[in-house]
């Protein structure tokens, strides 16, 4: 009997829907995959802003992942908003006792709006714990500086920085290109490091606020498509076409920074 292929998303609820588990549900289910969720925190938020986090009690993050390692395995999971270290640390725990599948990391640290999504004093923890059980770990600039205290300039400083990240345990990177803040830039270059070699992929870089939700939904469908069985590169390349078409049809929706249109 094949086995369906089953993916985890470890993450905060977006309550407007365009990030964060949602947008990793979604994901999930345009990509043929069965989706499951541990939710780590509740965020109130819209296209405007994010408004209030509710962080969920580590007890409660444990028996979640408990309750799915029992019984429903994922092929795959990925890791989001993991908001404060006591959590980071739970969860560490949590995939040293069960063995879950390939991991995806998304090391959220800050919304486009500005709310911080993980504590600073944070940052420590998820290097700590986290990157070394990492297959694959996807930064957007501000993140992979954080991470590293590396300033990504160009392509050299980039490898430097993945380099740093690499020695720390993760096993490949992508570094996103779409915070290189500057919107004349016709191009949008995402730097991929993989054990054995490195590329870029570029796209065009849209002129659009409605990109809400767009570095959960490319680790979430990186996480797709590990579940279903697929390498590591071909995995990353799917999830850069699928998040350039679900940024390039935005959904128009709301007065703010909109979500991207994951049916694209
Ligand atoms: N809310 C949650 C729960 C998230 O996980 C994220 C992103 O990682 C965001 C909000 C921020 O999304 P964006 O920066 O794309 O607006």
């Amino acid at each position: 009997m094949t086995r369906i292929p089953m993916a985890l998303t470890i993450a905060g609820s977006d309550s407007g829907g365009g990030a964060g588990i949602q947008a990793d549900l979604k994901t999930f289910q345009m990509r043929g995959v069965y989706g499951m969720s541990v939710i780590t925190a509740i965020t109130a938020q819209n296209t405007r802003g994010v408004f209030d986090i509710h962080t969920v009690p580590q007890s409660t993050v444990r028996a979640q992942i408990q309750a799915i390692a029992e019984d429903l395995p994922p092929t795959a999971l990925k890791i989001g908003m993991l908001s404060t270290a006591d959590i980071i640390e739970c969860v560490a725990a949590c995939l040293q006792t069960h063995r879950l599948g390939p991991l995806v990391l998304d090391p959220v640290m800050i919304a486009k709006g500005g709310a911080p999504l993980l504590q600073q004093n944070a940052i420590a923890a998820l290097i700590a714990c986290l990157l070394p059980q990492a297959d694959i770990i996807t930064p957007n600039l501000p993140e992979a500086e954080a991470l590293t205290g590396i300033p990504i300039t160009d392509d050299a400083s980039a490898a430097e920085a993945a380099a740093r990240l690499q020695a720390l345990g993760a096993k490949s990177i992508v570094i996103k290109g779409g915070h290189s803040g500057n919107s004349q830039d016709a191009v949008c270059r995402d730097r991929v490091f993989l054990p054995d070699r490195t590329f870029v992929l570029e796209c065009p870089r849209f002129d659009t606020p409605h990109t809400h939700g767009t570095g959960c939904t490319f680790s979430a469908c990186i996480t797709a498509e590990l579940a279903k069985g697929h390498g590591m590169e071909a995995a990353i390349r799917s999830a850069k076409a699928f998040i350039t078409a679900a940024i390039s049809q935005p959904l128009n929706i709301g007065s703010g920074h909109g979500p991207v249109n994951h049916w694209a």
